[in-house]
């Protein structure tokens, strides 16, 4: 298989060239000062992709996205009073899971999937019993349709009982516009909108929270005290994924040549665009409204007399991977997520094949 892979899948990205040869580089301890230069150079990049995020410091960490979820969950959601986590979606609700698999108390609002994240749910919640709540907990992008959650107003409603919003931004970091108003802690991922590969993650957190040293960790491996306390010199006090270092880094300097987030954002969307327009006009029904998708993840109804299946390998075949729906969608829509390294001619063959199979 040497021809190029195009993935639609909201992550892992198609790599451009320099960062998958960035890969080749030599071998290098993590313990040696040429890692710890890299993380630091890591760190400072990812701290300046938005320019709000002044009081806020990366700490970096090898896992998937879910592990930098995971990690800001187990490090901030206190043990001894509740997380509210306001879901739309498989995300959302996966924040749950962690916090009941961690022993901590919390109170989900089981928003519907198609719809945004429910304020005035959050607003009851928080107006009778604010007092036995220490934060808050949402997702930006919700990944299972699409949409793009405006958790601002949510932010707001905490501060105004002082309590701060840790985000998953797992699929949102470093393209969509982040208000980090109110917010306690970030949590994000290089293999998603900064096109390196699924090795390192990373949160974002309030720089007086991680000075303050009080972690509520009941995991040794995913304590972001200790990474917190160990990369102040660049280190970290695990084996980080050296080769999915050199990717990060490489892939971040991209990211600067190319403009940084907001000319990620607009590239996004042009060719978000480009996909909404091309299937709208033969048909193809999106699961939510066109104004609520992120700028890259859009979902569609399959049409009736079409297969998923069977579309996914006819374009699999081409070179191109579509997504499936996930729970309560499989087989019922499919997502196409126009990140990663794809060229316009790409774009222009993809919106050829999708015309070919759903028409
Ligand atoms: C992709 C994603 C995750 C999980 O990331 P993995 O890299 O699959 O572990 C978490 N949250 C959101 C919103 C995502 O889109």
């Amino acid at each position: 298989m040497n021809q190029r892979q195009i993935l639609l899948n909201p992550g892992p990205v198609t790599l451009s060239d320099r960062v998958r040869a960035a890969m080749t580089k030599p071998d290098l301890c993590h313990r040696e000062k040429e890692f710890a230069t890299l993380c630091l150079e890591i760190l400072d990049m990812i701290s300046k992709v938005y320019p709000g995020a002044k009081e806020f410091q990366p700490v970096m960490l090898t896992g998937s996205g879910t592990s930098a979820v995971e990690a800001m969950l187990q490090s901030f959601a206190p043990a001894a009073k509740k997380t509210l986590i306001v879901a739309n979606g498989v995300y959302g609700e996966r924040m749950a899971t962690m916090l009941t698999k961690q022993g901590k108390p919390f109170e989900l609002i089981k928003g519907d999937w198609v719809k945004g994240i429910d304020l005035e749910a959050a607003e009851n919640i928080l107006n009778k019993d604010a007092s036995s709540f220490a934060a808050i907990a949402t997702v930006h992008h919700e990944t299972t349709t699409g949409r793009l959650n405006d958790f601002r107003p949510l932010a707001k409603l905490g501060a105004k009982v002082g309590l701060g919003l840790m985000v998953d931004a797992v699929s949102s970091f470093a393209a969509e516009d982040i208000d980090f108003d109110n917010l306690t802690a970030v949590a994000a991922t290089g293999n998603k909108c900064l096109h390196s590969i699924p090795a390192i993650s990373f949160v974002l957190a309030k720089k007086d929270l991680l000075d303050s040293g009080k972690s509520e960790a009941k995991s040794l491996y995913l304590d972001l005290f200790e990474y917190y306390k160990a990369q102040k010199n660049g280190f970290s006090p695990f084996t980080q994924s050296v080769q999915g270092v050199y990717a990060l880094h490489e892939a971040l300097r991209e990211f600067q040549d190319l403009g940084g987030q907001t000319a990620r954002l607009k590239t996004y969307l042009s060719r978000r665009d480009a996909v909404l327009d091309l299937l709208a006009s033969i048909g193809v029904k999106t699961l939510i409204p066109r104004d609520t998708f992120s700028s890259y993840l859009t979902s569609y109804i399959v049409p009736p007399g079409k297969d998923y299946d069977k579309l996914h390998d006819a374009l699999k075949a081409a070179g191109y991977t579509i997504y499936a729906g996930q729970g309560n969608f499989s087989g019922q829509i499919f997502r196409i997520a126009t990140m990663g390294d794809i060229r316009q001619n790409e774009m222009d063959q993809l919106l050829a094949l999708l015309k070919t199979h759903l028409t």
